[in-house]
């Protein structure tokens, strides 16, 4: 979860692109595995091609150091990089057909997954788990990229599934920038199920045997929350989805990443180009409606970081207040609608988990900029983002239904939003005034100071802030900090809270 999230959008490519193919093969050796990748394009016409090396996503740094062996092997050619370090320039005769052969190899010990490790390529002899940053070293192109995968020599008994589609020996997909990299590629031990919504392919593919829940129970729920959030986009048009659930390491700290600790359990998630991949400790009591939370805010991502972008590098967070913050809150509401929490769970969880957590929390008015700051080194302001992002948008929602007698929303801005941004030459970070005038229209007011006071600046919303429909009861403790309780004597409450 986390800004990382930020799938893509697949879009046909117009205009110029380049073809690359890259063919993927295992290698066993020593009882461990990796996998050879070899890759061929054409040159730039100016005899030198920048290379994409896997540097970072989210928490996982450093990704290079899981690329082994990395050459050009045309001959002529000359690979020029310096070591520990993301440049990487091939020189060669201009517009030269370039062959590159490089190794995936998992760079830390053992054979399960720490939740610190789990975007950090996963190589083991019976299966892998690798997103598609970390698997592929690209040229850089300011044209489109027609992309073909090949998958050869696995043992024939493995899974094959990935973002872009299942069990094919050779894979072809087009995209105007590198936001293919934003992908995930199992192999081995996955079991895979189908299910769909519309016509439309939706893929489960999931590993271990220590989960509390049967594979078509989980795959039921899935096809229910992706039929539900499409709904809520009006936006059922997508050729396929791809979740992956594979299991961690049973516990033993938090770390960067996760999105919900018990004393047992825990699970994250990170949204990619049409699929998810997510990660829980495996228990025999964890059951479906335990990854809920986690199904609904990685599915809601789909939309709000993949389609309306924010424009931000995975590791900057200066925006996760949205990509984050109004996930929680959309992802929440859609678990109400569809009936996944009750109503008295819903408000619970807002009181408990975004009000108390955060306006008791001891780093509760830190600004915008130091949260982006600390995202990856302190585990509270980690969650900032999260708490206040939802707690601006309940903010938002109510005051734009009331200022409008219940005529307009924070989810047709949304829809509005989606609209806008979804052209892949608008994201949020540049485009920003359009978010910002929008707002202002459905508030009628200016939402400018709003969004500088308590977001740049961090500062709470005070209580008395809050616009509320009436069957929408609020409290205030000691501290100041606002609670609500459902009043089911006022009429129309149900339909309040279905909206
Ligand atoms: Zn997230």
């Amino acid at each position: 979860m986390r800004s990382l999230l930020f799938v893509l959008l697949l879009l046909p490519c117009s205009g110029f692109s380049k073809p690359i193919r890259y063919e993927i093969s295992p290698l066993f050796r020593d009882g461990a595995l990796c996998l050879q990748v070899r890759a061929w394009f054409e040159g730039d016409a100016d005899g030198e091609t920048e290379l994409a090396i896997p540097y970072q996503f989210g928490g996982a740094d450093r990704l290079f150091r899981c690329i082994q062996n990395l050459a050009c092997t045309t001959s002529g050619c000359r690979l020029r990089m310096d070591s520990d370090t993301l440049f990487a320039i091939v020189e060669h005769t201009p517009g030269q057909e370039l062959k590159l052969y490089y190794e995936i190899a998992q760079d830390f010990k053992g054979d399960h997954i720490p939740e610190n490790n789990a975007f950090r390529p996963v190589l083991q002899p019976a299966y892998f788990h690798i997103l598609g940053n970390s698997l592929f070293v690209a040229p850089k192109w300011s044209d489109s990229y027609d992309v073909t995968l090949e998958w050869r020599s696995f043992p024939p008994n493995w899974l094959l599934h990935n973002s872009f589609g299942s069990q094919s020996v050779s894979q072809h997909f087009s995209f105007p920038n590198l936001r293919w990299l934003e992908s995930v590629f199992v192999g081995g031990d996955y079991r895979l199920h189908r299910t769909e919504v519309r016509g439309y392919p939706v893929w489960l593919a999931i590993r271990g045997n220590e989960w509390g829940f049967r594979d078509d129970s989980l795959l039921s729920m899935l096809q229910r929350t992706v039929t539900l959030q499409r709904d809520f986009w009006q936006d059922f048009e997508v050729p396929y989805y791809t979740v992956t659930l594979t299991p961690l390491a049973v516990r033993t700290a938090k770390s960067p990443g996760q999105v919900f600790v018990s004393t047992r359990i825990s699970y994250l998630g990170t949204g990619l180009t049409n699929s998810f991949a997510s990660f829980a400790t495996p228990h025999k009591q964890l059951g479906v409606e335990d990854l809920y939370h986690l199904f609904h805010h990685e599915l809601m991502h789909n939309w709000i970081g993949c389609k309306i972008r924010n424009g931000c590098s995975p590791n900057d967070m200066q925006l996760a207040w949205f990509s984050e913050g109004f996930t929680e809150y959309f992802a929440l509401k859609n678990m109400l609608r569809g009936g996944f929490v009750t109503p008295d769970q819903y408000i619970d969880r807002l009181n408990e988990r975004f009000f108390k957590g955060l306006y008791h929390s001891p780093k509760r008015e830190a600004s915008n900029g130091a949260v982006a700051d600390s995202f990856f080194l302190d585990p509270e302001m980690e969650r900032l983002p999260y708490l206040r992002g939802c707690v601006f948008a309940f903010f938002l929602d109510h005051a734009i239904k009331t200022g409008n007698g219940g005529q307009r929303n924070l989810h047709l801005l949304m829809l509005d939003m989606l609209e806008y941004y979804q052209r892949p030459d608008r994201d949020m970070r540049d485009n920003f005034d359009f978010f910002l005038d929008l707002c202002t229209e459905y508030l009628q007011k200016d939402a400018a100071p709003l969004y500088q006071k308590h977001i740049l600046n961090g500062k709470l919303i005070p209580a008395e802030a809050f616009v509320l429909p009436p069957c929408l009861k609020m409290e205030v403790d000691a501290e100041g900090t606002p609670f609500f309780w459902l009043d089911k004597s006022m009429a129309g409450w149900e339909r309040e809270m279905g909206e």
